[in-house]
């Protein structure tokens, strides 16, 4: 939790995000604005605090430029734990966590834009297109979304989203399942379903709980579960949507490569 208090904004975050990086800069000794959470994945409905957002530090840039498969995970918590203050980093849902991360790192560069490369397979057209935070396609949480789901074998599931701290209590329990289970062997996507149930019949269930459980299920209440699940779900696309001239839709990677996180910007006070 923040110890010194941080006064409430005024701050537009409609997505102009060059009005938000002014209002930061009038704001520097604070250092903070509040996060309009209605812009989360989520739209902050498991989020009872104002959450606070800062730009990202010389080391957290560092940081991000350098990513590897390996450290992905550390870096990004480390940098919502940094940048994102009013929660405790392992409250977060995962759903939010990558939207986060694309949302520092423009708050940090007034939105400065990424260029990404894409190839037309219908035209053959190889072209440039200009990305920024609006070019970010979200997947955003129905707005009647109800946590109650009943199975098909007649039990009644609370579904919750999983969090950091359930993101790394899976982690490991990848890495060691022998601990957790009798055979040793753990089905890495099961696992990952668990962690979307709270409670069965009204008991809160462990996530290896709720695998077991899922392990367990007949045929038809496991897909109808998986399907549910995967309709309600949410996050950011990770893909960027681009309309190519002759109307075809090109979709093109995310990019965490370094130069997204340390782009070049040009600096006319050195000319
Ligand atoms: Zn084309």
């Amino acid at each position: 939790m923040q110890s010194r208090k941080i006064e409430e904004t005024q701050i537009p975050q409609g997505g102009d995000m060059a009005q938000i990086a002014m209002a930061v800069a009038a704001q520097q000794q604070k250092n903070m604005i509040t996060l309009n959470k209605d812009l989360l994945p989520s739209k902050g409905k498991y989020y009872s605090n104002d959450l606070y957002v800062k730009k990202l530090s010389t080391i957290d840039i560092k940081n991000l430029s350098t990513l590897t498969g390996d450290t992905i995970d550390g870096v990004m918590n480390s940098i919502i734990a940094h940048c994102v203050q009013g929660i405790n980093v392992n409250d977060i849902l995962v759903g939010d966590k990558y939207w986060l991360v694309f949302y520092l790192r423009n708050l940090t560069y007034n939105d400065y834009p990424f260029y990404v490369k894409y190839n037309c397979k219908e035209c053959g057209k190889v072209g440039m297109f200009k990305t920024q935070m609006k070019d970010i396609n979200v997947n955003y949480i129905q707005d009647d979304f109800n946590p109650t789901y009943k199975m098909d074998n007649g039990d009644t599931i609370e579904i919750g989203f999983p969090t950091i701290g359930n993101e790394i209590s899976v982690n490991q329990i990848k890495r060691e399942p022998e601990k957790y289970t009798v055979d040793g062997a753990i089905d890495e996507q099961i696992l990952n379903i668990a962690c979307y149930i709270k409670t069965i019949n009204g008991s809160r269930v462990s996530i290896m709980k709720a695998y077991n459980y899922i392990c367990e299920l007949d045929a038809l209440s496991f897909t109808n579960f998986g399907n549910y699940m995967a309709d309600i779900d949410f996050g950011i696309k990770p893909y960027f949507e681009i309309q190519c001239d002759c109307s075809n839709k090109v979709l093109v990677p995310l990019s965490l490569t370094p130069e997204y996180f340390m782009p070049k910007i040009t600096n006319t006070a050195n000319k």
